[in-house]
This record gives C-alpha cells, structure tokens and sequence, in this order.
C-alpha cells in the first residue's frame, strides 16, 4: 500500500541520483532525461555551480515573511525585469498559482471600470494549471469536466482562429489568457497574425494581455521569453517551472501599471520567494546568461528538430515535428503511450503532450551526442511499428 494520494498514474521507476542529462535508479541503472521534471530542469542534475550557491543561501537564511525585505527576491525581479519587458514581479510558487494572481488582477482591473466587465478570455487547448481559478481558464474539457461549475464568465477563443477571437472579445473582457506556445495541449505555436489581433483588441477593449510562460519562459525556446519570437509585449506574464531549475518558485511579471492594481492586502503568498527560492532563480538566470545556454538551446534544439524531421520522412506514421528550441513535439497517428514505455525500455524518458504528441523538454544543457542517442533508440523502436 502506498501512503501518496493516487493523483498521478506514475513508472515503475525510482531515481536516486541526477547528473546533467542523466538520471539514475538504485541499481544505478542511467536514463536520458527528455523530461527535466517537464521543463523545470533547465541546468539539468546536479549542477554543481547552482547546488554551491544553494547551499550558500541555505547556510544564511532560507525564508521570513514577506512582511520584510528579503535582498535575494529583490534581485531576482530586477534580473527578470531585465531580461523582459516588465517593470514588477510578484512571487509565488507555482505557474498555477501566478496564473490564480493574473486572474485576480485582471478581475480586478475590470471591476474598477465596471462590475459588468467580468469576462475571460482564453484559448481552446489550453492548458493553466490545475487550481480552480486555472482551471476554469484551461480550454481542455478532460481537465474540467469532473469538477461543476467553475469561475464564471470565462469563455473560450479557438486557437488561432481570429475569427472565433473577433467574435468573442467586447468590452466586458478584463483580459486574455494565451499561451505561445501550448505546452500541454500538443507544442502548438501561435500565429503572428492572431498574436498581433489579440494585442490589437485589448488595446483597443482596455483588456489585460496575460502570456502564460509557464512552461515556454527561461531559455526554452531559445530566447528568455517565446514572446521575443513575436516581438509583441505582453502587459503581464506568468512563469514558474524553470525558473527555480527544481526549486519550486512562480513569478507574475508585468508592467508597473499593471502589477500596481495588486495592491497591499489584496494578494499575498506566505512562502512566494523566499530565500532559498529567489537565490535558485538568480542562480538560474546568472548560469543561463554566464554559460551562453541559450546559444546551446538554439543549435540543440535546431539539431534535434531536424533530426526528427529526416525520421518523420522515413515514417509515415509521424505526421509532424513542431515546436521551437528545446520544446518540441512529434505529432504521431496513435497515442504515444507506447512509444513511451518502448522509450523507458530503452533508458530515454519522454512525456506526452495530449495523446498524440511525444514531448521533448530536456534540459537546456543537452548535447549532441545526447540527441543522437535519443534519435538511434525512437529509430529502433520506430522500425519496429
Ligand atoms: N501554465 C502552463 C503553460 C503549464 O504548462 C503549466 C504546467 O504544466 C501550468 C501553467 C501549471 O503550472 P504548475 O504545475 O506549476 O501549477
């Protein structure tokens, strides 16, 4: 019997031990980690300059109240200012719980103005996270359904589709929600054209543009932010995921307009960057920009994309590569849970993104040599279809 609560359908597996790329059981069996604890790993395992500055941090201090200045978190939301378009960031500890702050102030945003401009909006395949505000955002029925009702006066947009956007937005809508790349709806990347639309409306409708960077944000994609793709300011972003490379830690970013609307007392997180998580997210930030990573994250990324693209042509059954840096999905015919297993048989970890979508999200450190070892076992596996 176990104690955990059945939340998650989980492997046969238990890793004692973390190395860069490589994970390792207790019988000291070594995995290639296409996982990073879905895009939280972004330095990998055991990285030894970001555990030296851990450990430096936890010998001081690990956590007081936000009632106080804490020097660390000062730091980390000047970095992220730096690295961004935004001018403020508010802590917390999950990207569902900087999505539950978004929310917050986009509704309260809409409430100054008028009680009647109340309205959500967020896109179809989407995904937010999976707390109840999040949730009542998050454009995938299989998530909802089991749970009633949820917060009202959300509706949904079809993923690029302006035509579905044009048609929904008024001007009772707070705000948007979007993705720039759906993560956990499939790798879908956005369409300039929609992103320049929704920007456009919320200008216009006095609406809060929110880009989830949940799981896009910090190198990912190659740049600190998808958005930089677009070049399309958000008004405010959540991250979390790889911000605190493995120590929990979630941020809402955003113009200095907007992030005042949060004002003292109406939003509060008891552990929302405290030492321990603030000084990770400086080390994230200072070891992606000192090592050059998202020079690494671009050429792997480029790499793995086109080697996947030279096994889609072999295989009729993947039906397309997609995705930018180190997200990428390979949309196949079937559901991939058994490339997976045949995947772990073959000591490469890789997760799903919806049923039909093999994810990689290594962590960004990933070489050439890791890749191919991972294209000769999918080839292996993939011959055997
Ligand atoms: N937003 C996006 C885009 C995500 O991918 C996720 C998690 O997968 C979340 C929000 C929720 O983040 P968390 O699991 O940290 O609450």
């Amino acid at each position: 019997m176990s104690y955990i609560a059945d939340t998650y359908k989980r492997f046969n597996l238990k890793f004692v031990k973390g190395e860069g790329c490589y994970l390792f059981t207790e019988k000291n069996e070594k995995y290639l980690d296409l996982v990073g604890g879905i895009a939280v790993c972004a330095l990998g395992h055991a990285h030894h300059e970001f555990n030296l500055m851990l450990k430096n941090q936890i010998d001081r201090i690990l956590h007081v109240s936000n009632l106080y200045h804490i020097p660390p978190q000062e730091t980390l939301a000047e970095k992220i200012c730096k690295i961004s378009f935004a001018e403020k960031v508010f802590f917390c500890n999950s990207g569902a719980e900087a999505n539950e702050a978004a929310i917050k102030l986009v509704k309260k945003h809409g409430f100054t103005i008028s009680p009647l401009k109340q309205k959500i909006l967020s896109c179809t395949n989407s995904f937010h996270g999976r707390t109840t505000g999040a949730l009542s955002i998050t454009g995938q029925e299989k998530y909802r359904k089991d749970f009633g009702s949820l917060l009202p006066d959300v509706d949904f947009v079809e993923f690029n589709n302006i035509d579905s956007l044009n048609e929904k937005f008024d001007k009772n809508v707070a705000g948007i929600f979007v993705e720039i790349i759906q993560g956990e709806g499939g790798i879908n990347v956005i369409d300039a054209n929609f992103l320049k639309e929704i920007r456009k409306l919320c200008n216009s409708f006095n609406a809060i543009l929110v880009y989830d960077e949940v799981q896009t944000g910090i190198g990912r994609t190659g740049k600190f932010f998808a958005y930089e793709h677009f070049k399309i300011e958000p008004d405010i972003m959540s991250l979390a995921k790889a911000l605190g490379g493995g120590v929990p830690i979630g941020a809402l970013a955003g113009k200095k307009k907007f992030m005042e609307i949060l004002s003292p007392g109406s939003h509060a997180s008891t552990f929302g960057g405290n030492y321990l998580a603030s000084a990770a997210g400086c080390a994230v930030i200072n070891i992606i920009e000192k090592h050059n990573i998202l020079d690494n994250v671009n050429k792997a990324g480029e790499y793995f994309l086109q080697n996947l693209k030279a096994l889609s042509e072999k295989y009729s059954f993947v039906k397309k590569v997609k995705g930018m840096g180190l997200l990428i999905g390979l949309e196949i015919d079937f559901p991939v849970s058994e490339i997976i297993n045949k995947l772990i048989e073959n000591k490469v970890l890789t997760v799903a993104a919806g049923e039909k979508v093999l994810r990689f999200v290594p962590p960004l450190i990933i070489t050439n040599e890791e890749i191919d070892f991972a294209i000769k076992k999918l080839e292996t596996i993939f011959k055997t279809f």
